[in-house]
């Protein structure tokens, strides 16, 4: 299958008065993709993504986005890209079908907003004021409004931030949806397990660099962190058996817990030592790296240091 690129960036650098705030930032999002931009506050993702959007024009580089130059064909791109507010700066008394209707007028090829109300789960809101959403549907109708003008790109900034649990469930059950549509998505995100949700392949960005490009499952996969596996012996065991262990590459204590860190079939490797001498293991747990790991491997920090 061919790829298409639909976001170019190219050693992107963006200065705001002595401070650099992305410095030599590079990736391509290719059609169909939800790409995600990860890193922690102020990496420099909003600048990234405001250079995208033709928002700021950067210092350095070059941005193309569906082949055309967001600073000079921004209201080219302004029909072809939708873009969600941050922190919705709607008025407090517009309805939820009228910000639709008023959003669709600005488009040369808009949506139906009647439709897109239903899809996103807004039917019973539609006459409900603006300010008398609850932070999820808000957050449903900012994914509504970037969606009016049957953009080809959605880009999507901080979408679950300040929703419990379920409401960003549902939220990342939209944006497959979105996807699904044939839409490209690129998702702005500080969540880790957003990422690994949601993106098939994501930037890693810290103070303004790109540190990595690839799949999360390929990101986690190339950290050291390895497998880790807890459980509670039920007899003392000697660390020798374990670390003797090819597959082991640490052991320690937790009370009377122990953590075993390793690559390969670590599981079994443990398994049939403790077979061996007779010892149950309770409460055995086996964790695999997550983005956290691999963020903290790629940087040496962790992402919320
Ligand atoms: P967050 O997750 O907090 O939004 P971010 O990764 O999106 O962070 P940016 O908002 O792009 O990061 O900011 C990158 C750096 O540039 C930060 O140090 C920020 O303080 C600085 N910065 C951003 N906007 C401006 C501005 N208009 N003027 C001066 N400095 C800015």
């Amino acid at each position: 299958m061919s790829r298409v690129p639909v976001i170019e960036v190219e050693s992107l650098h963006k200065r705001y008065r002595g401070h650099t705030a992305v410095e030599d930032v590079s990736f391509c999002v290719e059609e169909g993709e939800i790409f995600g931009i990860i890193g922690p506050n102020g990496a420099g993702k909003t600048t990234t993504v405001e250079c995208i959007e033709g928002l700021r024009r950067p210092d350095g580089g070059s941005v193309r986005v569906l082949g055309l130059d967001p600073t000079r064909d921004g209201a080219e791109l302004r029909q072809r890209v939708g873009a969600q507010l941050q922190e919705s700066e709607l008025p407090e008394n517009l309805r939820v079908l009228e910000a639709l209707d008023l959003y669709a007028s600005f488009y040369r090829k808009p949506a139906n907003p009647a439709r897109l109300i239903e899809d996103l789960g807004l039917s019973k809101k539609r006459n409900t004021p603006f300010g008398k959403l609850s932070g999820g549907q808000k957050q449903r109708l900012s994914i509504a409004l970037a969606l009016i003008g049957s953009p080809e790109v959605a880009v999507l900034d901080e979408l679950t931030t300040g929703l419990d649990p379920r409401a960003r469930c549902e939220t990342w059950g939209l944006v497959e949806k979105v996807r699904a549509s044939g839409v490209t998505v690129l998702l702005v995100t500080h969540f880790m397990d957003e990422a690994e949700r949601l993106c098939d392949r994501v930037a890693v960005i810290d103070a303004g660099k790109v540190v990595a490009t690839d799949t999360p499952a390929s990101l986690t996969a190339r950290t050291s962190a390895g497998q880790r596996i807890r459980f509670r012996p039920s007899a003392s065991l000697d660390d020798r058996l374990l670390t003797d262990l090819p597959e082991v590459s640490g052991v320690s204590h937790h009370r009377d817990e122990i953590l075993v860190t390793g690559t390969g079939d670590l599981l079994g490797a443990i398994t049939s030592v403790l077979t061996r001498y007779d010892i149950a293991a309770h409460d055995l747990r086996v964790e695999r790296p997550t983005m956290d790991d691999a963020f903290l491997a790629l940087t040496g920090r962790k992402l919320d240091d």
